[in-house]
């Protein structure tokens, strides 16, 4: 799964390339930095790999999809559809803007399921935001046509599915604006870091200015530049865009161990008929650094994990329905509304109302469902190992529920 698997020589010559002049920074100093420009080689970079015209560096995958918002002119009052199952950073960029996250239910897609954002638009809807979690898909055809129909933003939050596409796009580059994360878990890594995607020069020039504090970048130097409005620091650094550079080069060998690793794993599991797997929009475009799997019930998958455990081979196995960071169902700062800052009334009562709310449809997926994290590590030897040994537990939880039923 993590692109920092492959770190190499490719990083370190970025890095030095930047530390030969010292400018760590991606504006200014143009005559000490010896024409050396990371963060804008990476950006161009990113538009040539995943097909978009207009890409803008960030911080973080966080800040990203807080400057997309505000590109994209969301804010107070306004409402955004985003899933239960996601990471924290997906309400955070949107509470960040204030504006107000609307959790809606998860199908077996593991993402929004189309229905349910049907029956969440009110008058105060102004975007729909998939999540394209573990690697795949939403159905983006059905969000695309509910967005259409009802002059909604798409925000795409694509920062773990780096390198997936859908019907021959890649994920982030089909909404109105799109997002990947760098941190250091992900497909490719910068450390840190995160772009926003886009195919509007108008978005571009607003993320451009929002991510450095509202410079225009159209000045002889800094101090001239303008703030036609307000923004923030979300800069990346030159070292960090450095890491991206060799990392950009090496995703094609990233996914191609992973959709490897992936199908071997998957042999194993799809010979057990109890056993179903995660539904792919796109089975082609799953960039496929997990494995998504299911078991009929609940008390089957916690028999399994227990085993899991008891053998010491559960790790790299994500049970999201218990996980602190990945469901609704242990945000309890969220629900709560556990702030250091006070919020907005309309903040405080969308989120006080998640108390109540009834997530048992993605309870019902969620519980079922884990993920197996794919290592570009792994020798062959080692999956087919991991294959058998997660079968063979499997089998196991399902035979003695046969005998005590
Ligand atoms: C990692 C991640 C983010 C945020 O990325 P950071 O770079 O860690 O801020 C946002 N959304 C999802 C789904 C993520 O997995």
């Amino acid at each position: 799964m993590p692109g920092f698997e492959l770190f190499g020589e490719e990083e370190k010559k970025h890095i030095n390339d930047v530390m030969e002049t010292g400018i760590i920074m991606r504006y200014g100093f143009d005559g000490p930095r010896k024409g050396i420009f990371k963060a804008i080689e990476l950006e161009k970079r990113i538009t040539e790999v995943f097909g978009c015209q207009y890409a803008q560096l960030t911080s973080s995958g966080t800040s990203a999809l807080t400057t997309a918002m505000a590109a994209l002119n969301i804010g107070f009052g306004d409402e955004v559809i985003m899933p239960s199952f996601t990471f924290v950073a997906s309400f955070e960029a949107i509470l960040s803007v204030g504006a107000i996250p609307v959790l809606v239910d998860v199908d077996e897609t593991l993402t929004l399921d189309p229905e349910a954002v049907r029956a969440a638009i009110t008058p105060k809807t102004r975007c729909v935001m998939p999540v394209h979690m573990c690697g795949s898909m939403a159905d983006m055809d059905a969000l695309k046509a509910i967005c259409t129909a009802h002059n909604l933003i798409l925000l795409e939050d694509a920062c773990q599915s780096i390198g997936g596409t859908y019907k021959g796009k890649h994920l982030g580059t089909i909404g109105h604006a799109g997002t990947f994360s760098f941190d250091f878990v992900k497909t490719i890594t910068c450390g840190e870091g995160g772009v926003v995607m886009t195919n509007s020069k108008e978005v571009l020039e607003k993320c451009d200015g929002y991510t450095d504090h509202g410079h225009d970048h159209k000045g002889v130097d800094r101090g001239a530049d303008l703030h036609p409005f307000v923004g923030y620091n979300f800069r990346i650094s030159e070292l960090h865009a450095a890491i991206g550079l060799g990392q950009i080069e090496k995703l094609p060998t990233i996914l191609a161990i992973q959709k490897k690793n992936n199908h071997i794993l998957r042999s194993y599991l799809a010979e057990i008929p109890e056993v179903t797997f995660r539904v792919v929009p796109d089975p082609e475009g799953d960039n496929f650094s997990f494995l998504s799997w299911f078991l009929p019930t609940e008390s089957l998958m916690r028999a399994f994990i227990t085993e899991m455990k008891a053998q010491n081979i559960l790790a790299g196995n994500f049970y999201w329905y218990d996980n602190n960071w990945h469901y609704i169902k242990k945000w309890h700062h969220l629900k709560e509304v556990t702030f250091l800052n006070n919020v907005s009334e309309a903040q405080k009562a969308a989120l006080l109302q998640l108390q109540t709310q009834d997530f048992s449809v993605s309870n019902a997926v969620m519980s079922r469902c884990i993920s197996t994290a794919i290592s570009l590590t792994w020798t062959e030897e080692q999956v087919h190992d991991k294959g058998a040994k997660m079968a063979a537990a499997i089998k196991k939880v399902l035979e003695l529920a046969a005998v005590s039923a």
